[in-house]
């Protein structure tokens, strides 16, 4: 265990210098928390394009948020109940000069200063279809079509790894459905197909299999065990720090009641609405590619340079 364990942290811990070393990641001194190059954004931003062009005939609704939550929304959410290990918090300094003196002795002296900072009432945004939930509840009932919703936001965990792919903040492009039970599973069962699709023209080697949240504790174990066993969330894996454990690149979600109760949301007939969303790791995909067919863009097989620059 502990000498598999060691190998895993050295290929990431190599994996990522090798990324730092070639310019595409920039490191800042806290794991997990990176600036990226030029030539990374131009991948993010052609497979962004491509996800578009693979939903395009859907006619999905575009909002964007900033990466962050209404503090209403989000203890509505029940994020907390679920991964208070993983939410961040803003807050801000709301003191008098007094307290800004006690910040700035306290700072230079090298104390603890963050304890006189208040919670705002922004909370992180931990996945980008969080605040769809609220936004499309706040319109009334359903139509007979439901809600697609295409999102795109930085996202905050707190997870910091070595793992180059486990980062603080990083991207998720995701479509949101919300609908029937039937409608949803639908949409579901579709980007499962084109999502494999997607990925498979872009030649990186994958499998897809069920998995399940990090839920906290010990009633966590159970949600976790039951979200497995009714096949509620599949992803995608791509290996790229390991062959054993591969990374989740692609997750499909279908959450069945859980956020149309929270937030009331209703079909047409009055029903609770289901809903799902498929979520794209912007920075893993980008990761996965830079893995597979090398640092150097030019020199990737002309089938991947089509799929992304057309
Ligand atoms: P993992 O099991 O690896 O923690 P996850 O199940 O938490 O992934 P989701 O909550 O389904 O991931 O998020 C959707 C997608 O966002 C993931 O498939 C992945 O591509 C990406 N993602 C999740 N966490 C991170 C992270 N810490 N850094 C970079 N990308 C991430
Ligand atoms: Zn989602
Ligand atoms: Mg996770």
């Amino acid at each position: 265990m502990q000498a598999s364990h060691t190998a895993t942290d050295d290929a990431q811990a190599g994996f990522r210098n090798a990324l730092v070393a070639a310019g595409l990641l920039i490191p800042t001194g806290v794991d997990g928390l990176y600036g990226r190059s030029g030539v990374f954004e131009e991948v993010v931003e052609r497979f962004n394009d491509l996800i578009t062009s693979w939903g395009r005939d859907d006619g999905a609704e575009v909002m964007r948020f900033p990466p962050a939550l209404a503090r209403h929304h989000f203890e509505r959410s029940e994020y907390l109940k679920s991964f208070p290990q993983l939410a961040g918090t803003v807050h801000s300094f709301k003191g008098d000069e007094r307290a800004h003196q006690t910040l700035l002795r306290r700072l230079e002296e090298g104390e603890e200063w963050t304890d006189g900072q208040m919670a705002t009432n922004v909370v992180m945004t931990p996945a980008a279809c969080y605040p769809i939930y609220p936004t499309v509840a706040e319109r009334g009932p359903l139509g007979d079509d439901g809600a697609l919703v295409d999102v795109y936001s930085y996202c905050f965990r707190h997870e910091p790894s070595l793992d180059p792919a486990r980062m603080q903040l990083f991207r998720m492009r995701e479509y949101v459905r919300v609908g029937t039970p039937d409608q949803v599973m639908d949409f579901r069962q579709s980007w499962l197909e084109r999502g494999r699709a997607l990925m498979e023209s872009l030649g990186v080697p994958l499998a897809v299999d069920v998995a399940n949240d990090p839920f906290f504790g010990r009633a966590g174990r159970m949600l976790a065990a039951n979200q497995r066993d009714q096949g509620l969330k599949f992803e995608l894996l791509i290996p790229i720090t390991s062959e054993e454990k591969p990374t989740a690149c692609l997750s499909f979600n279908y959450h069945q009641d859980h956020f149309g109760l929270l937030w009331d949301i209703r079909t047409p007939d009055g029903a609770v609405a289901h809903t799902a969303c498929v979520g794209f790791g912007m920075e893993r995909v980008a990761l996965a590619l830079f893995r597979h067919h090398g640092f150097d863009v030019r020199a990737w097989p002309g089938s991947v340079r089509a799929a992304l620059w057309g």
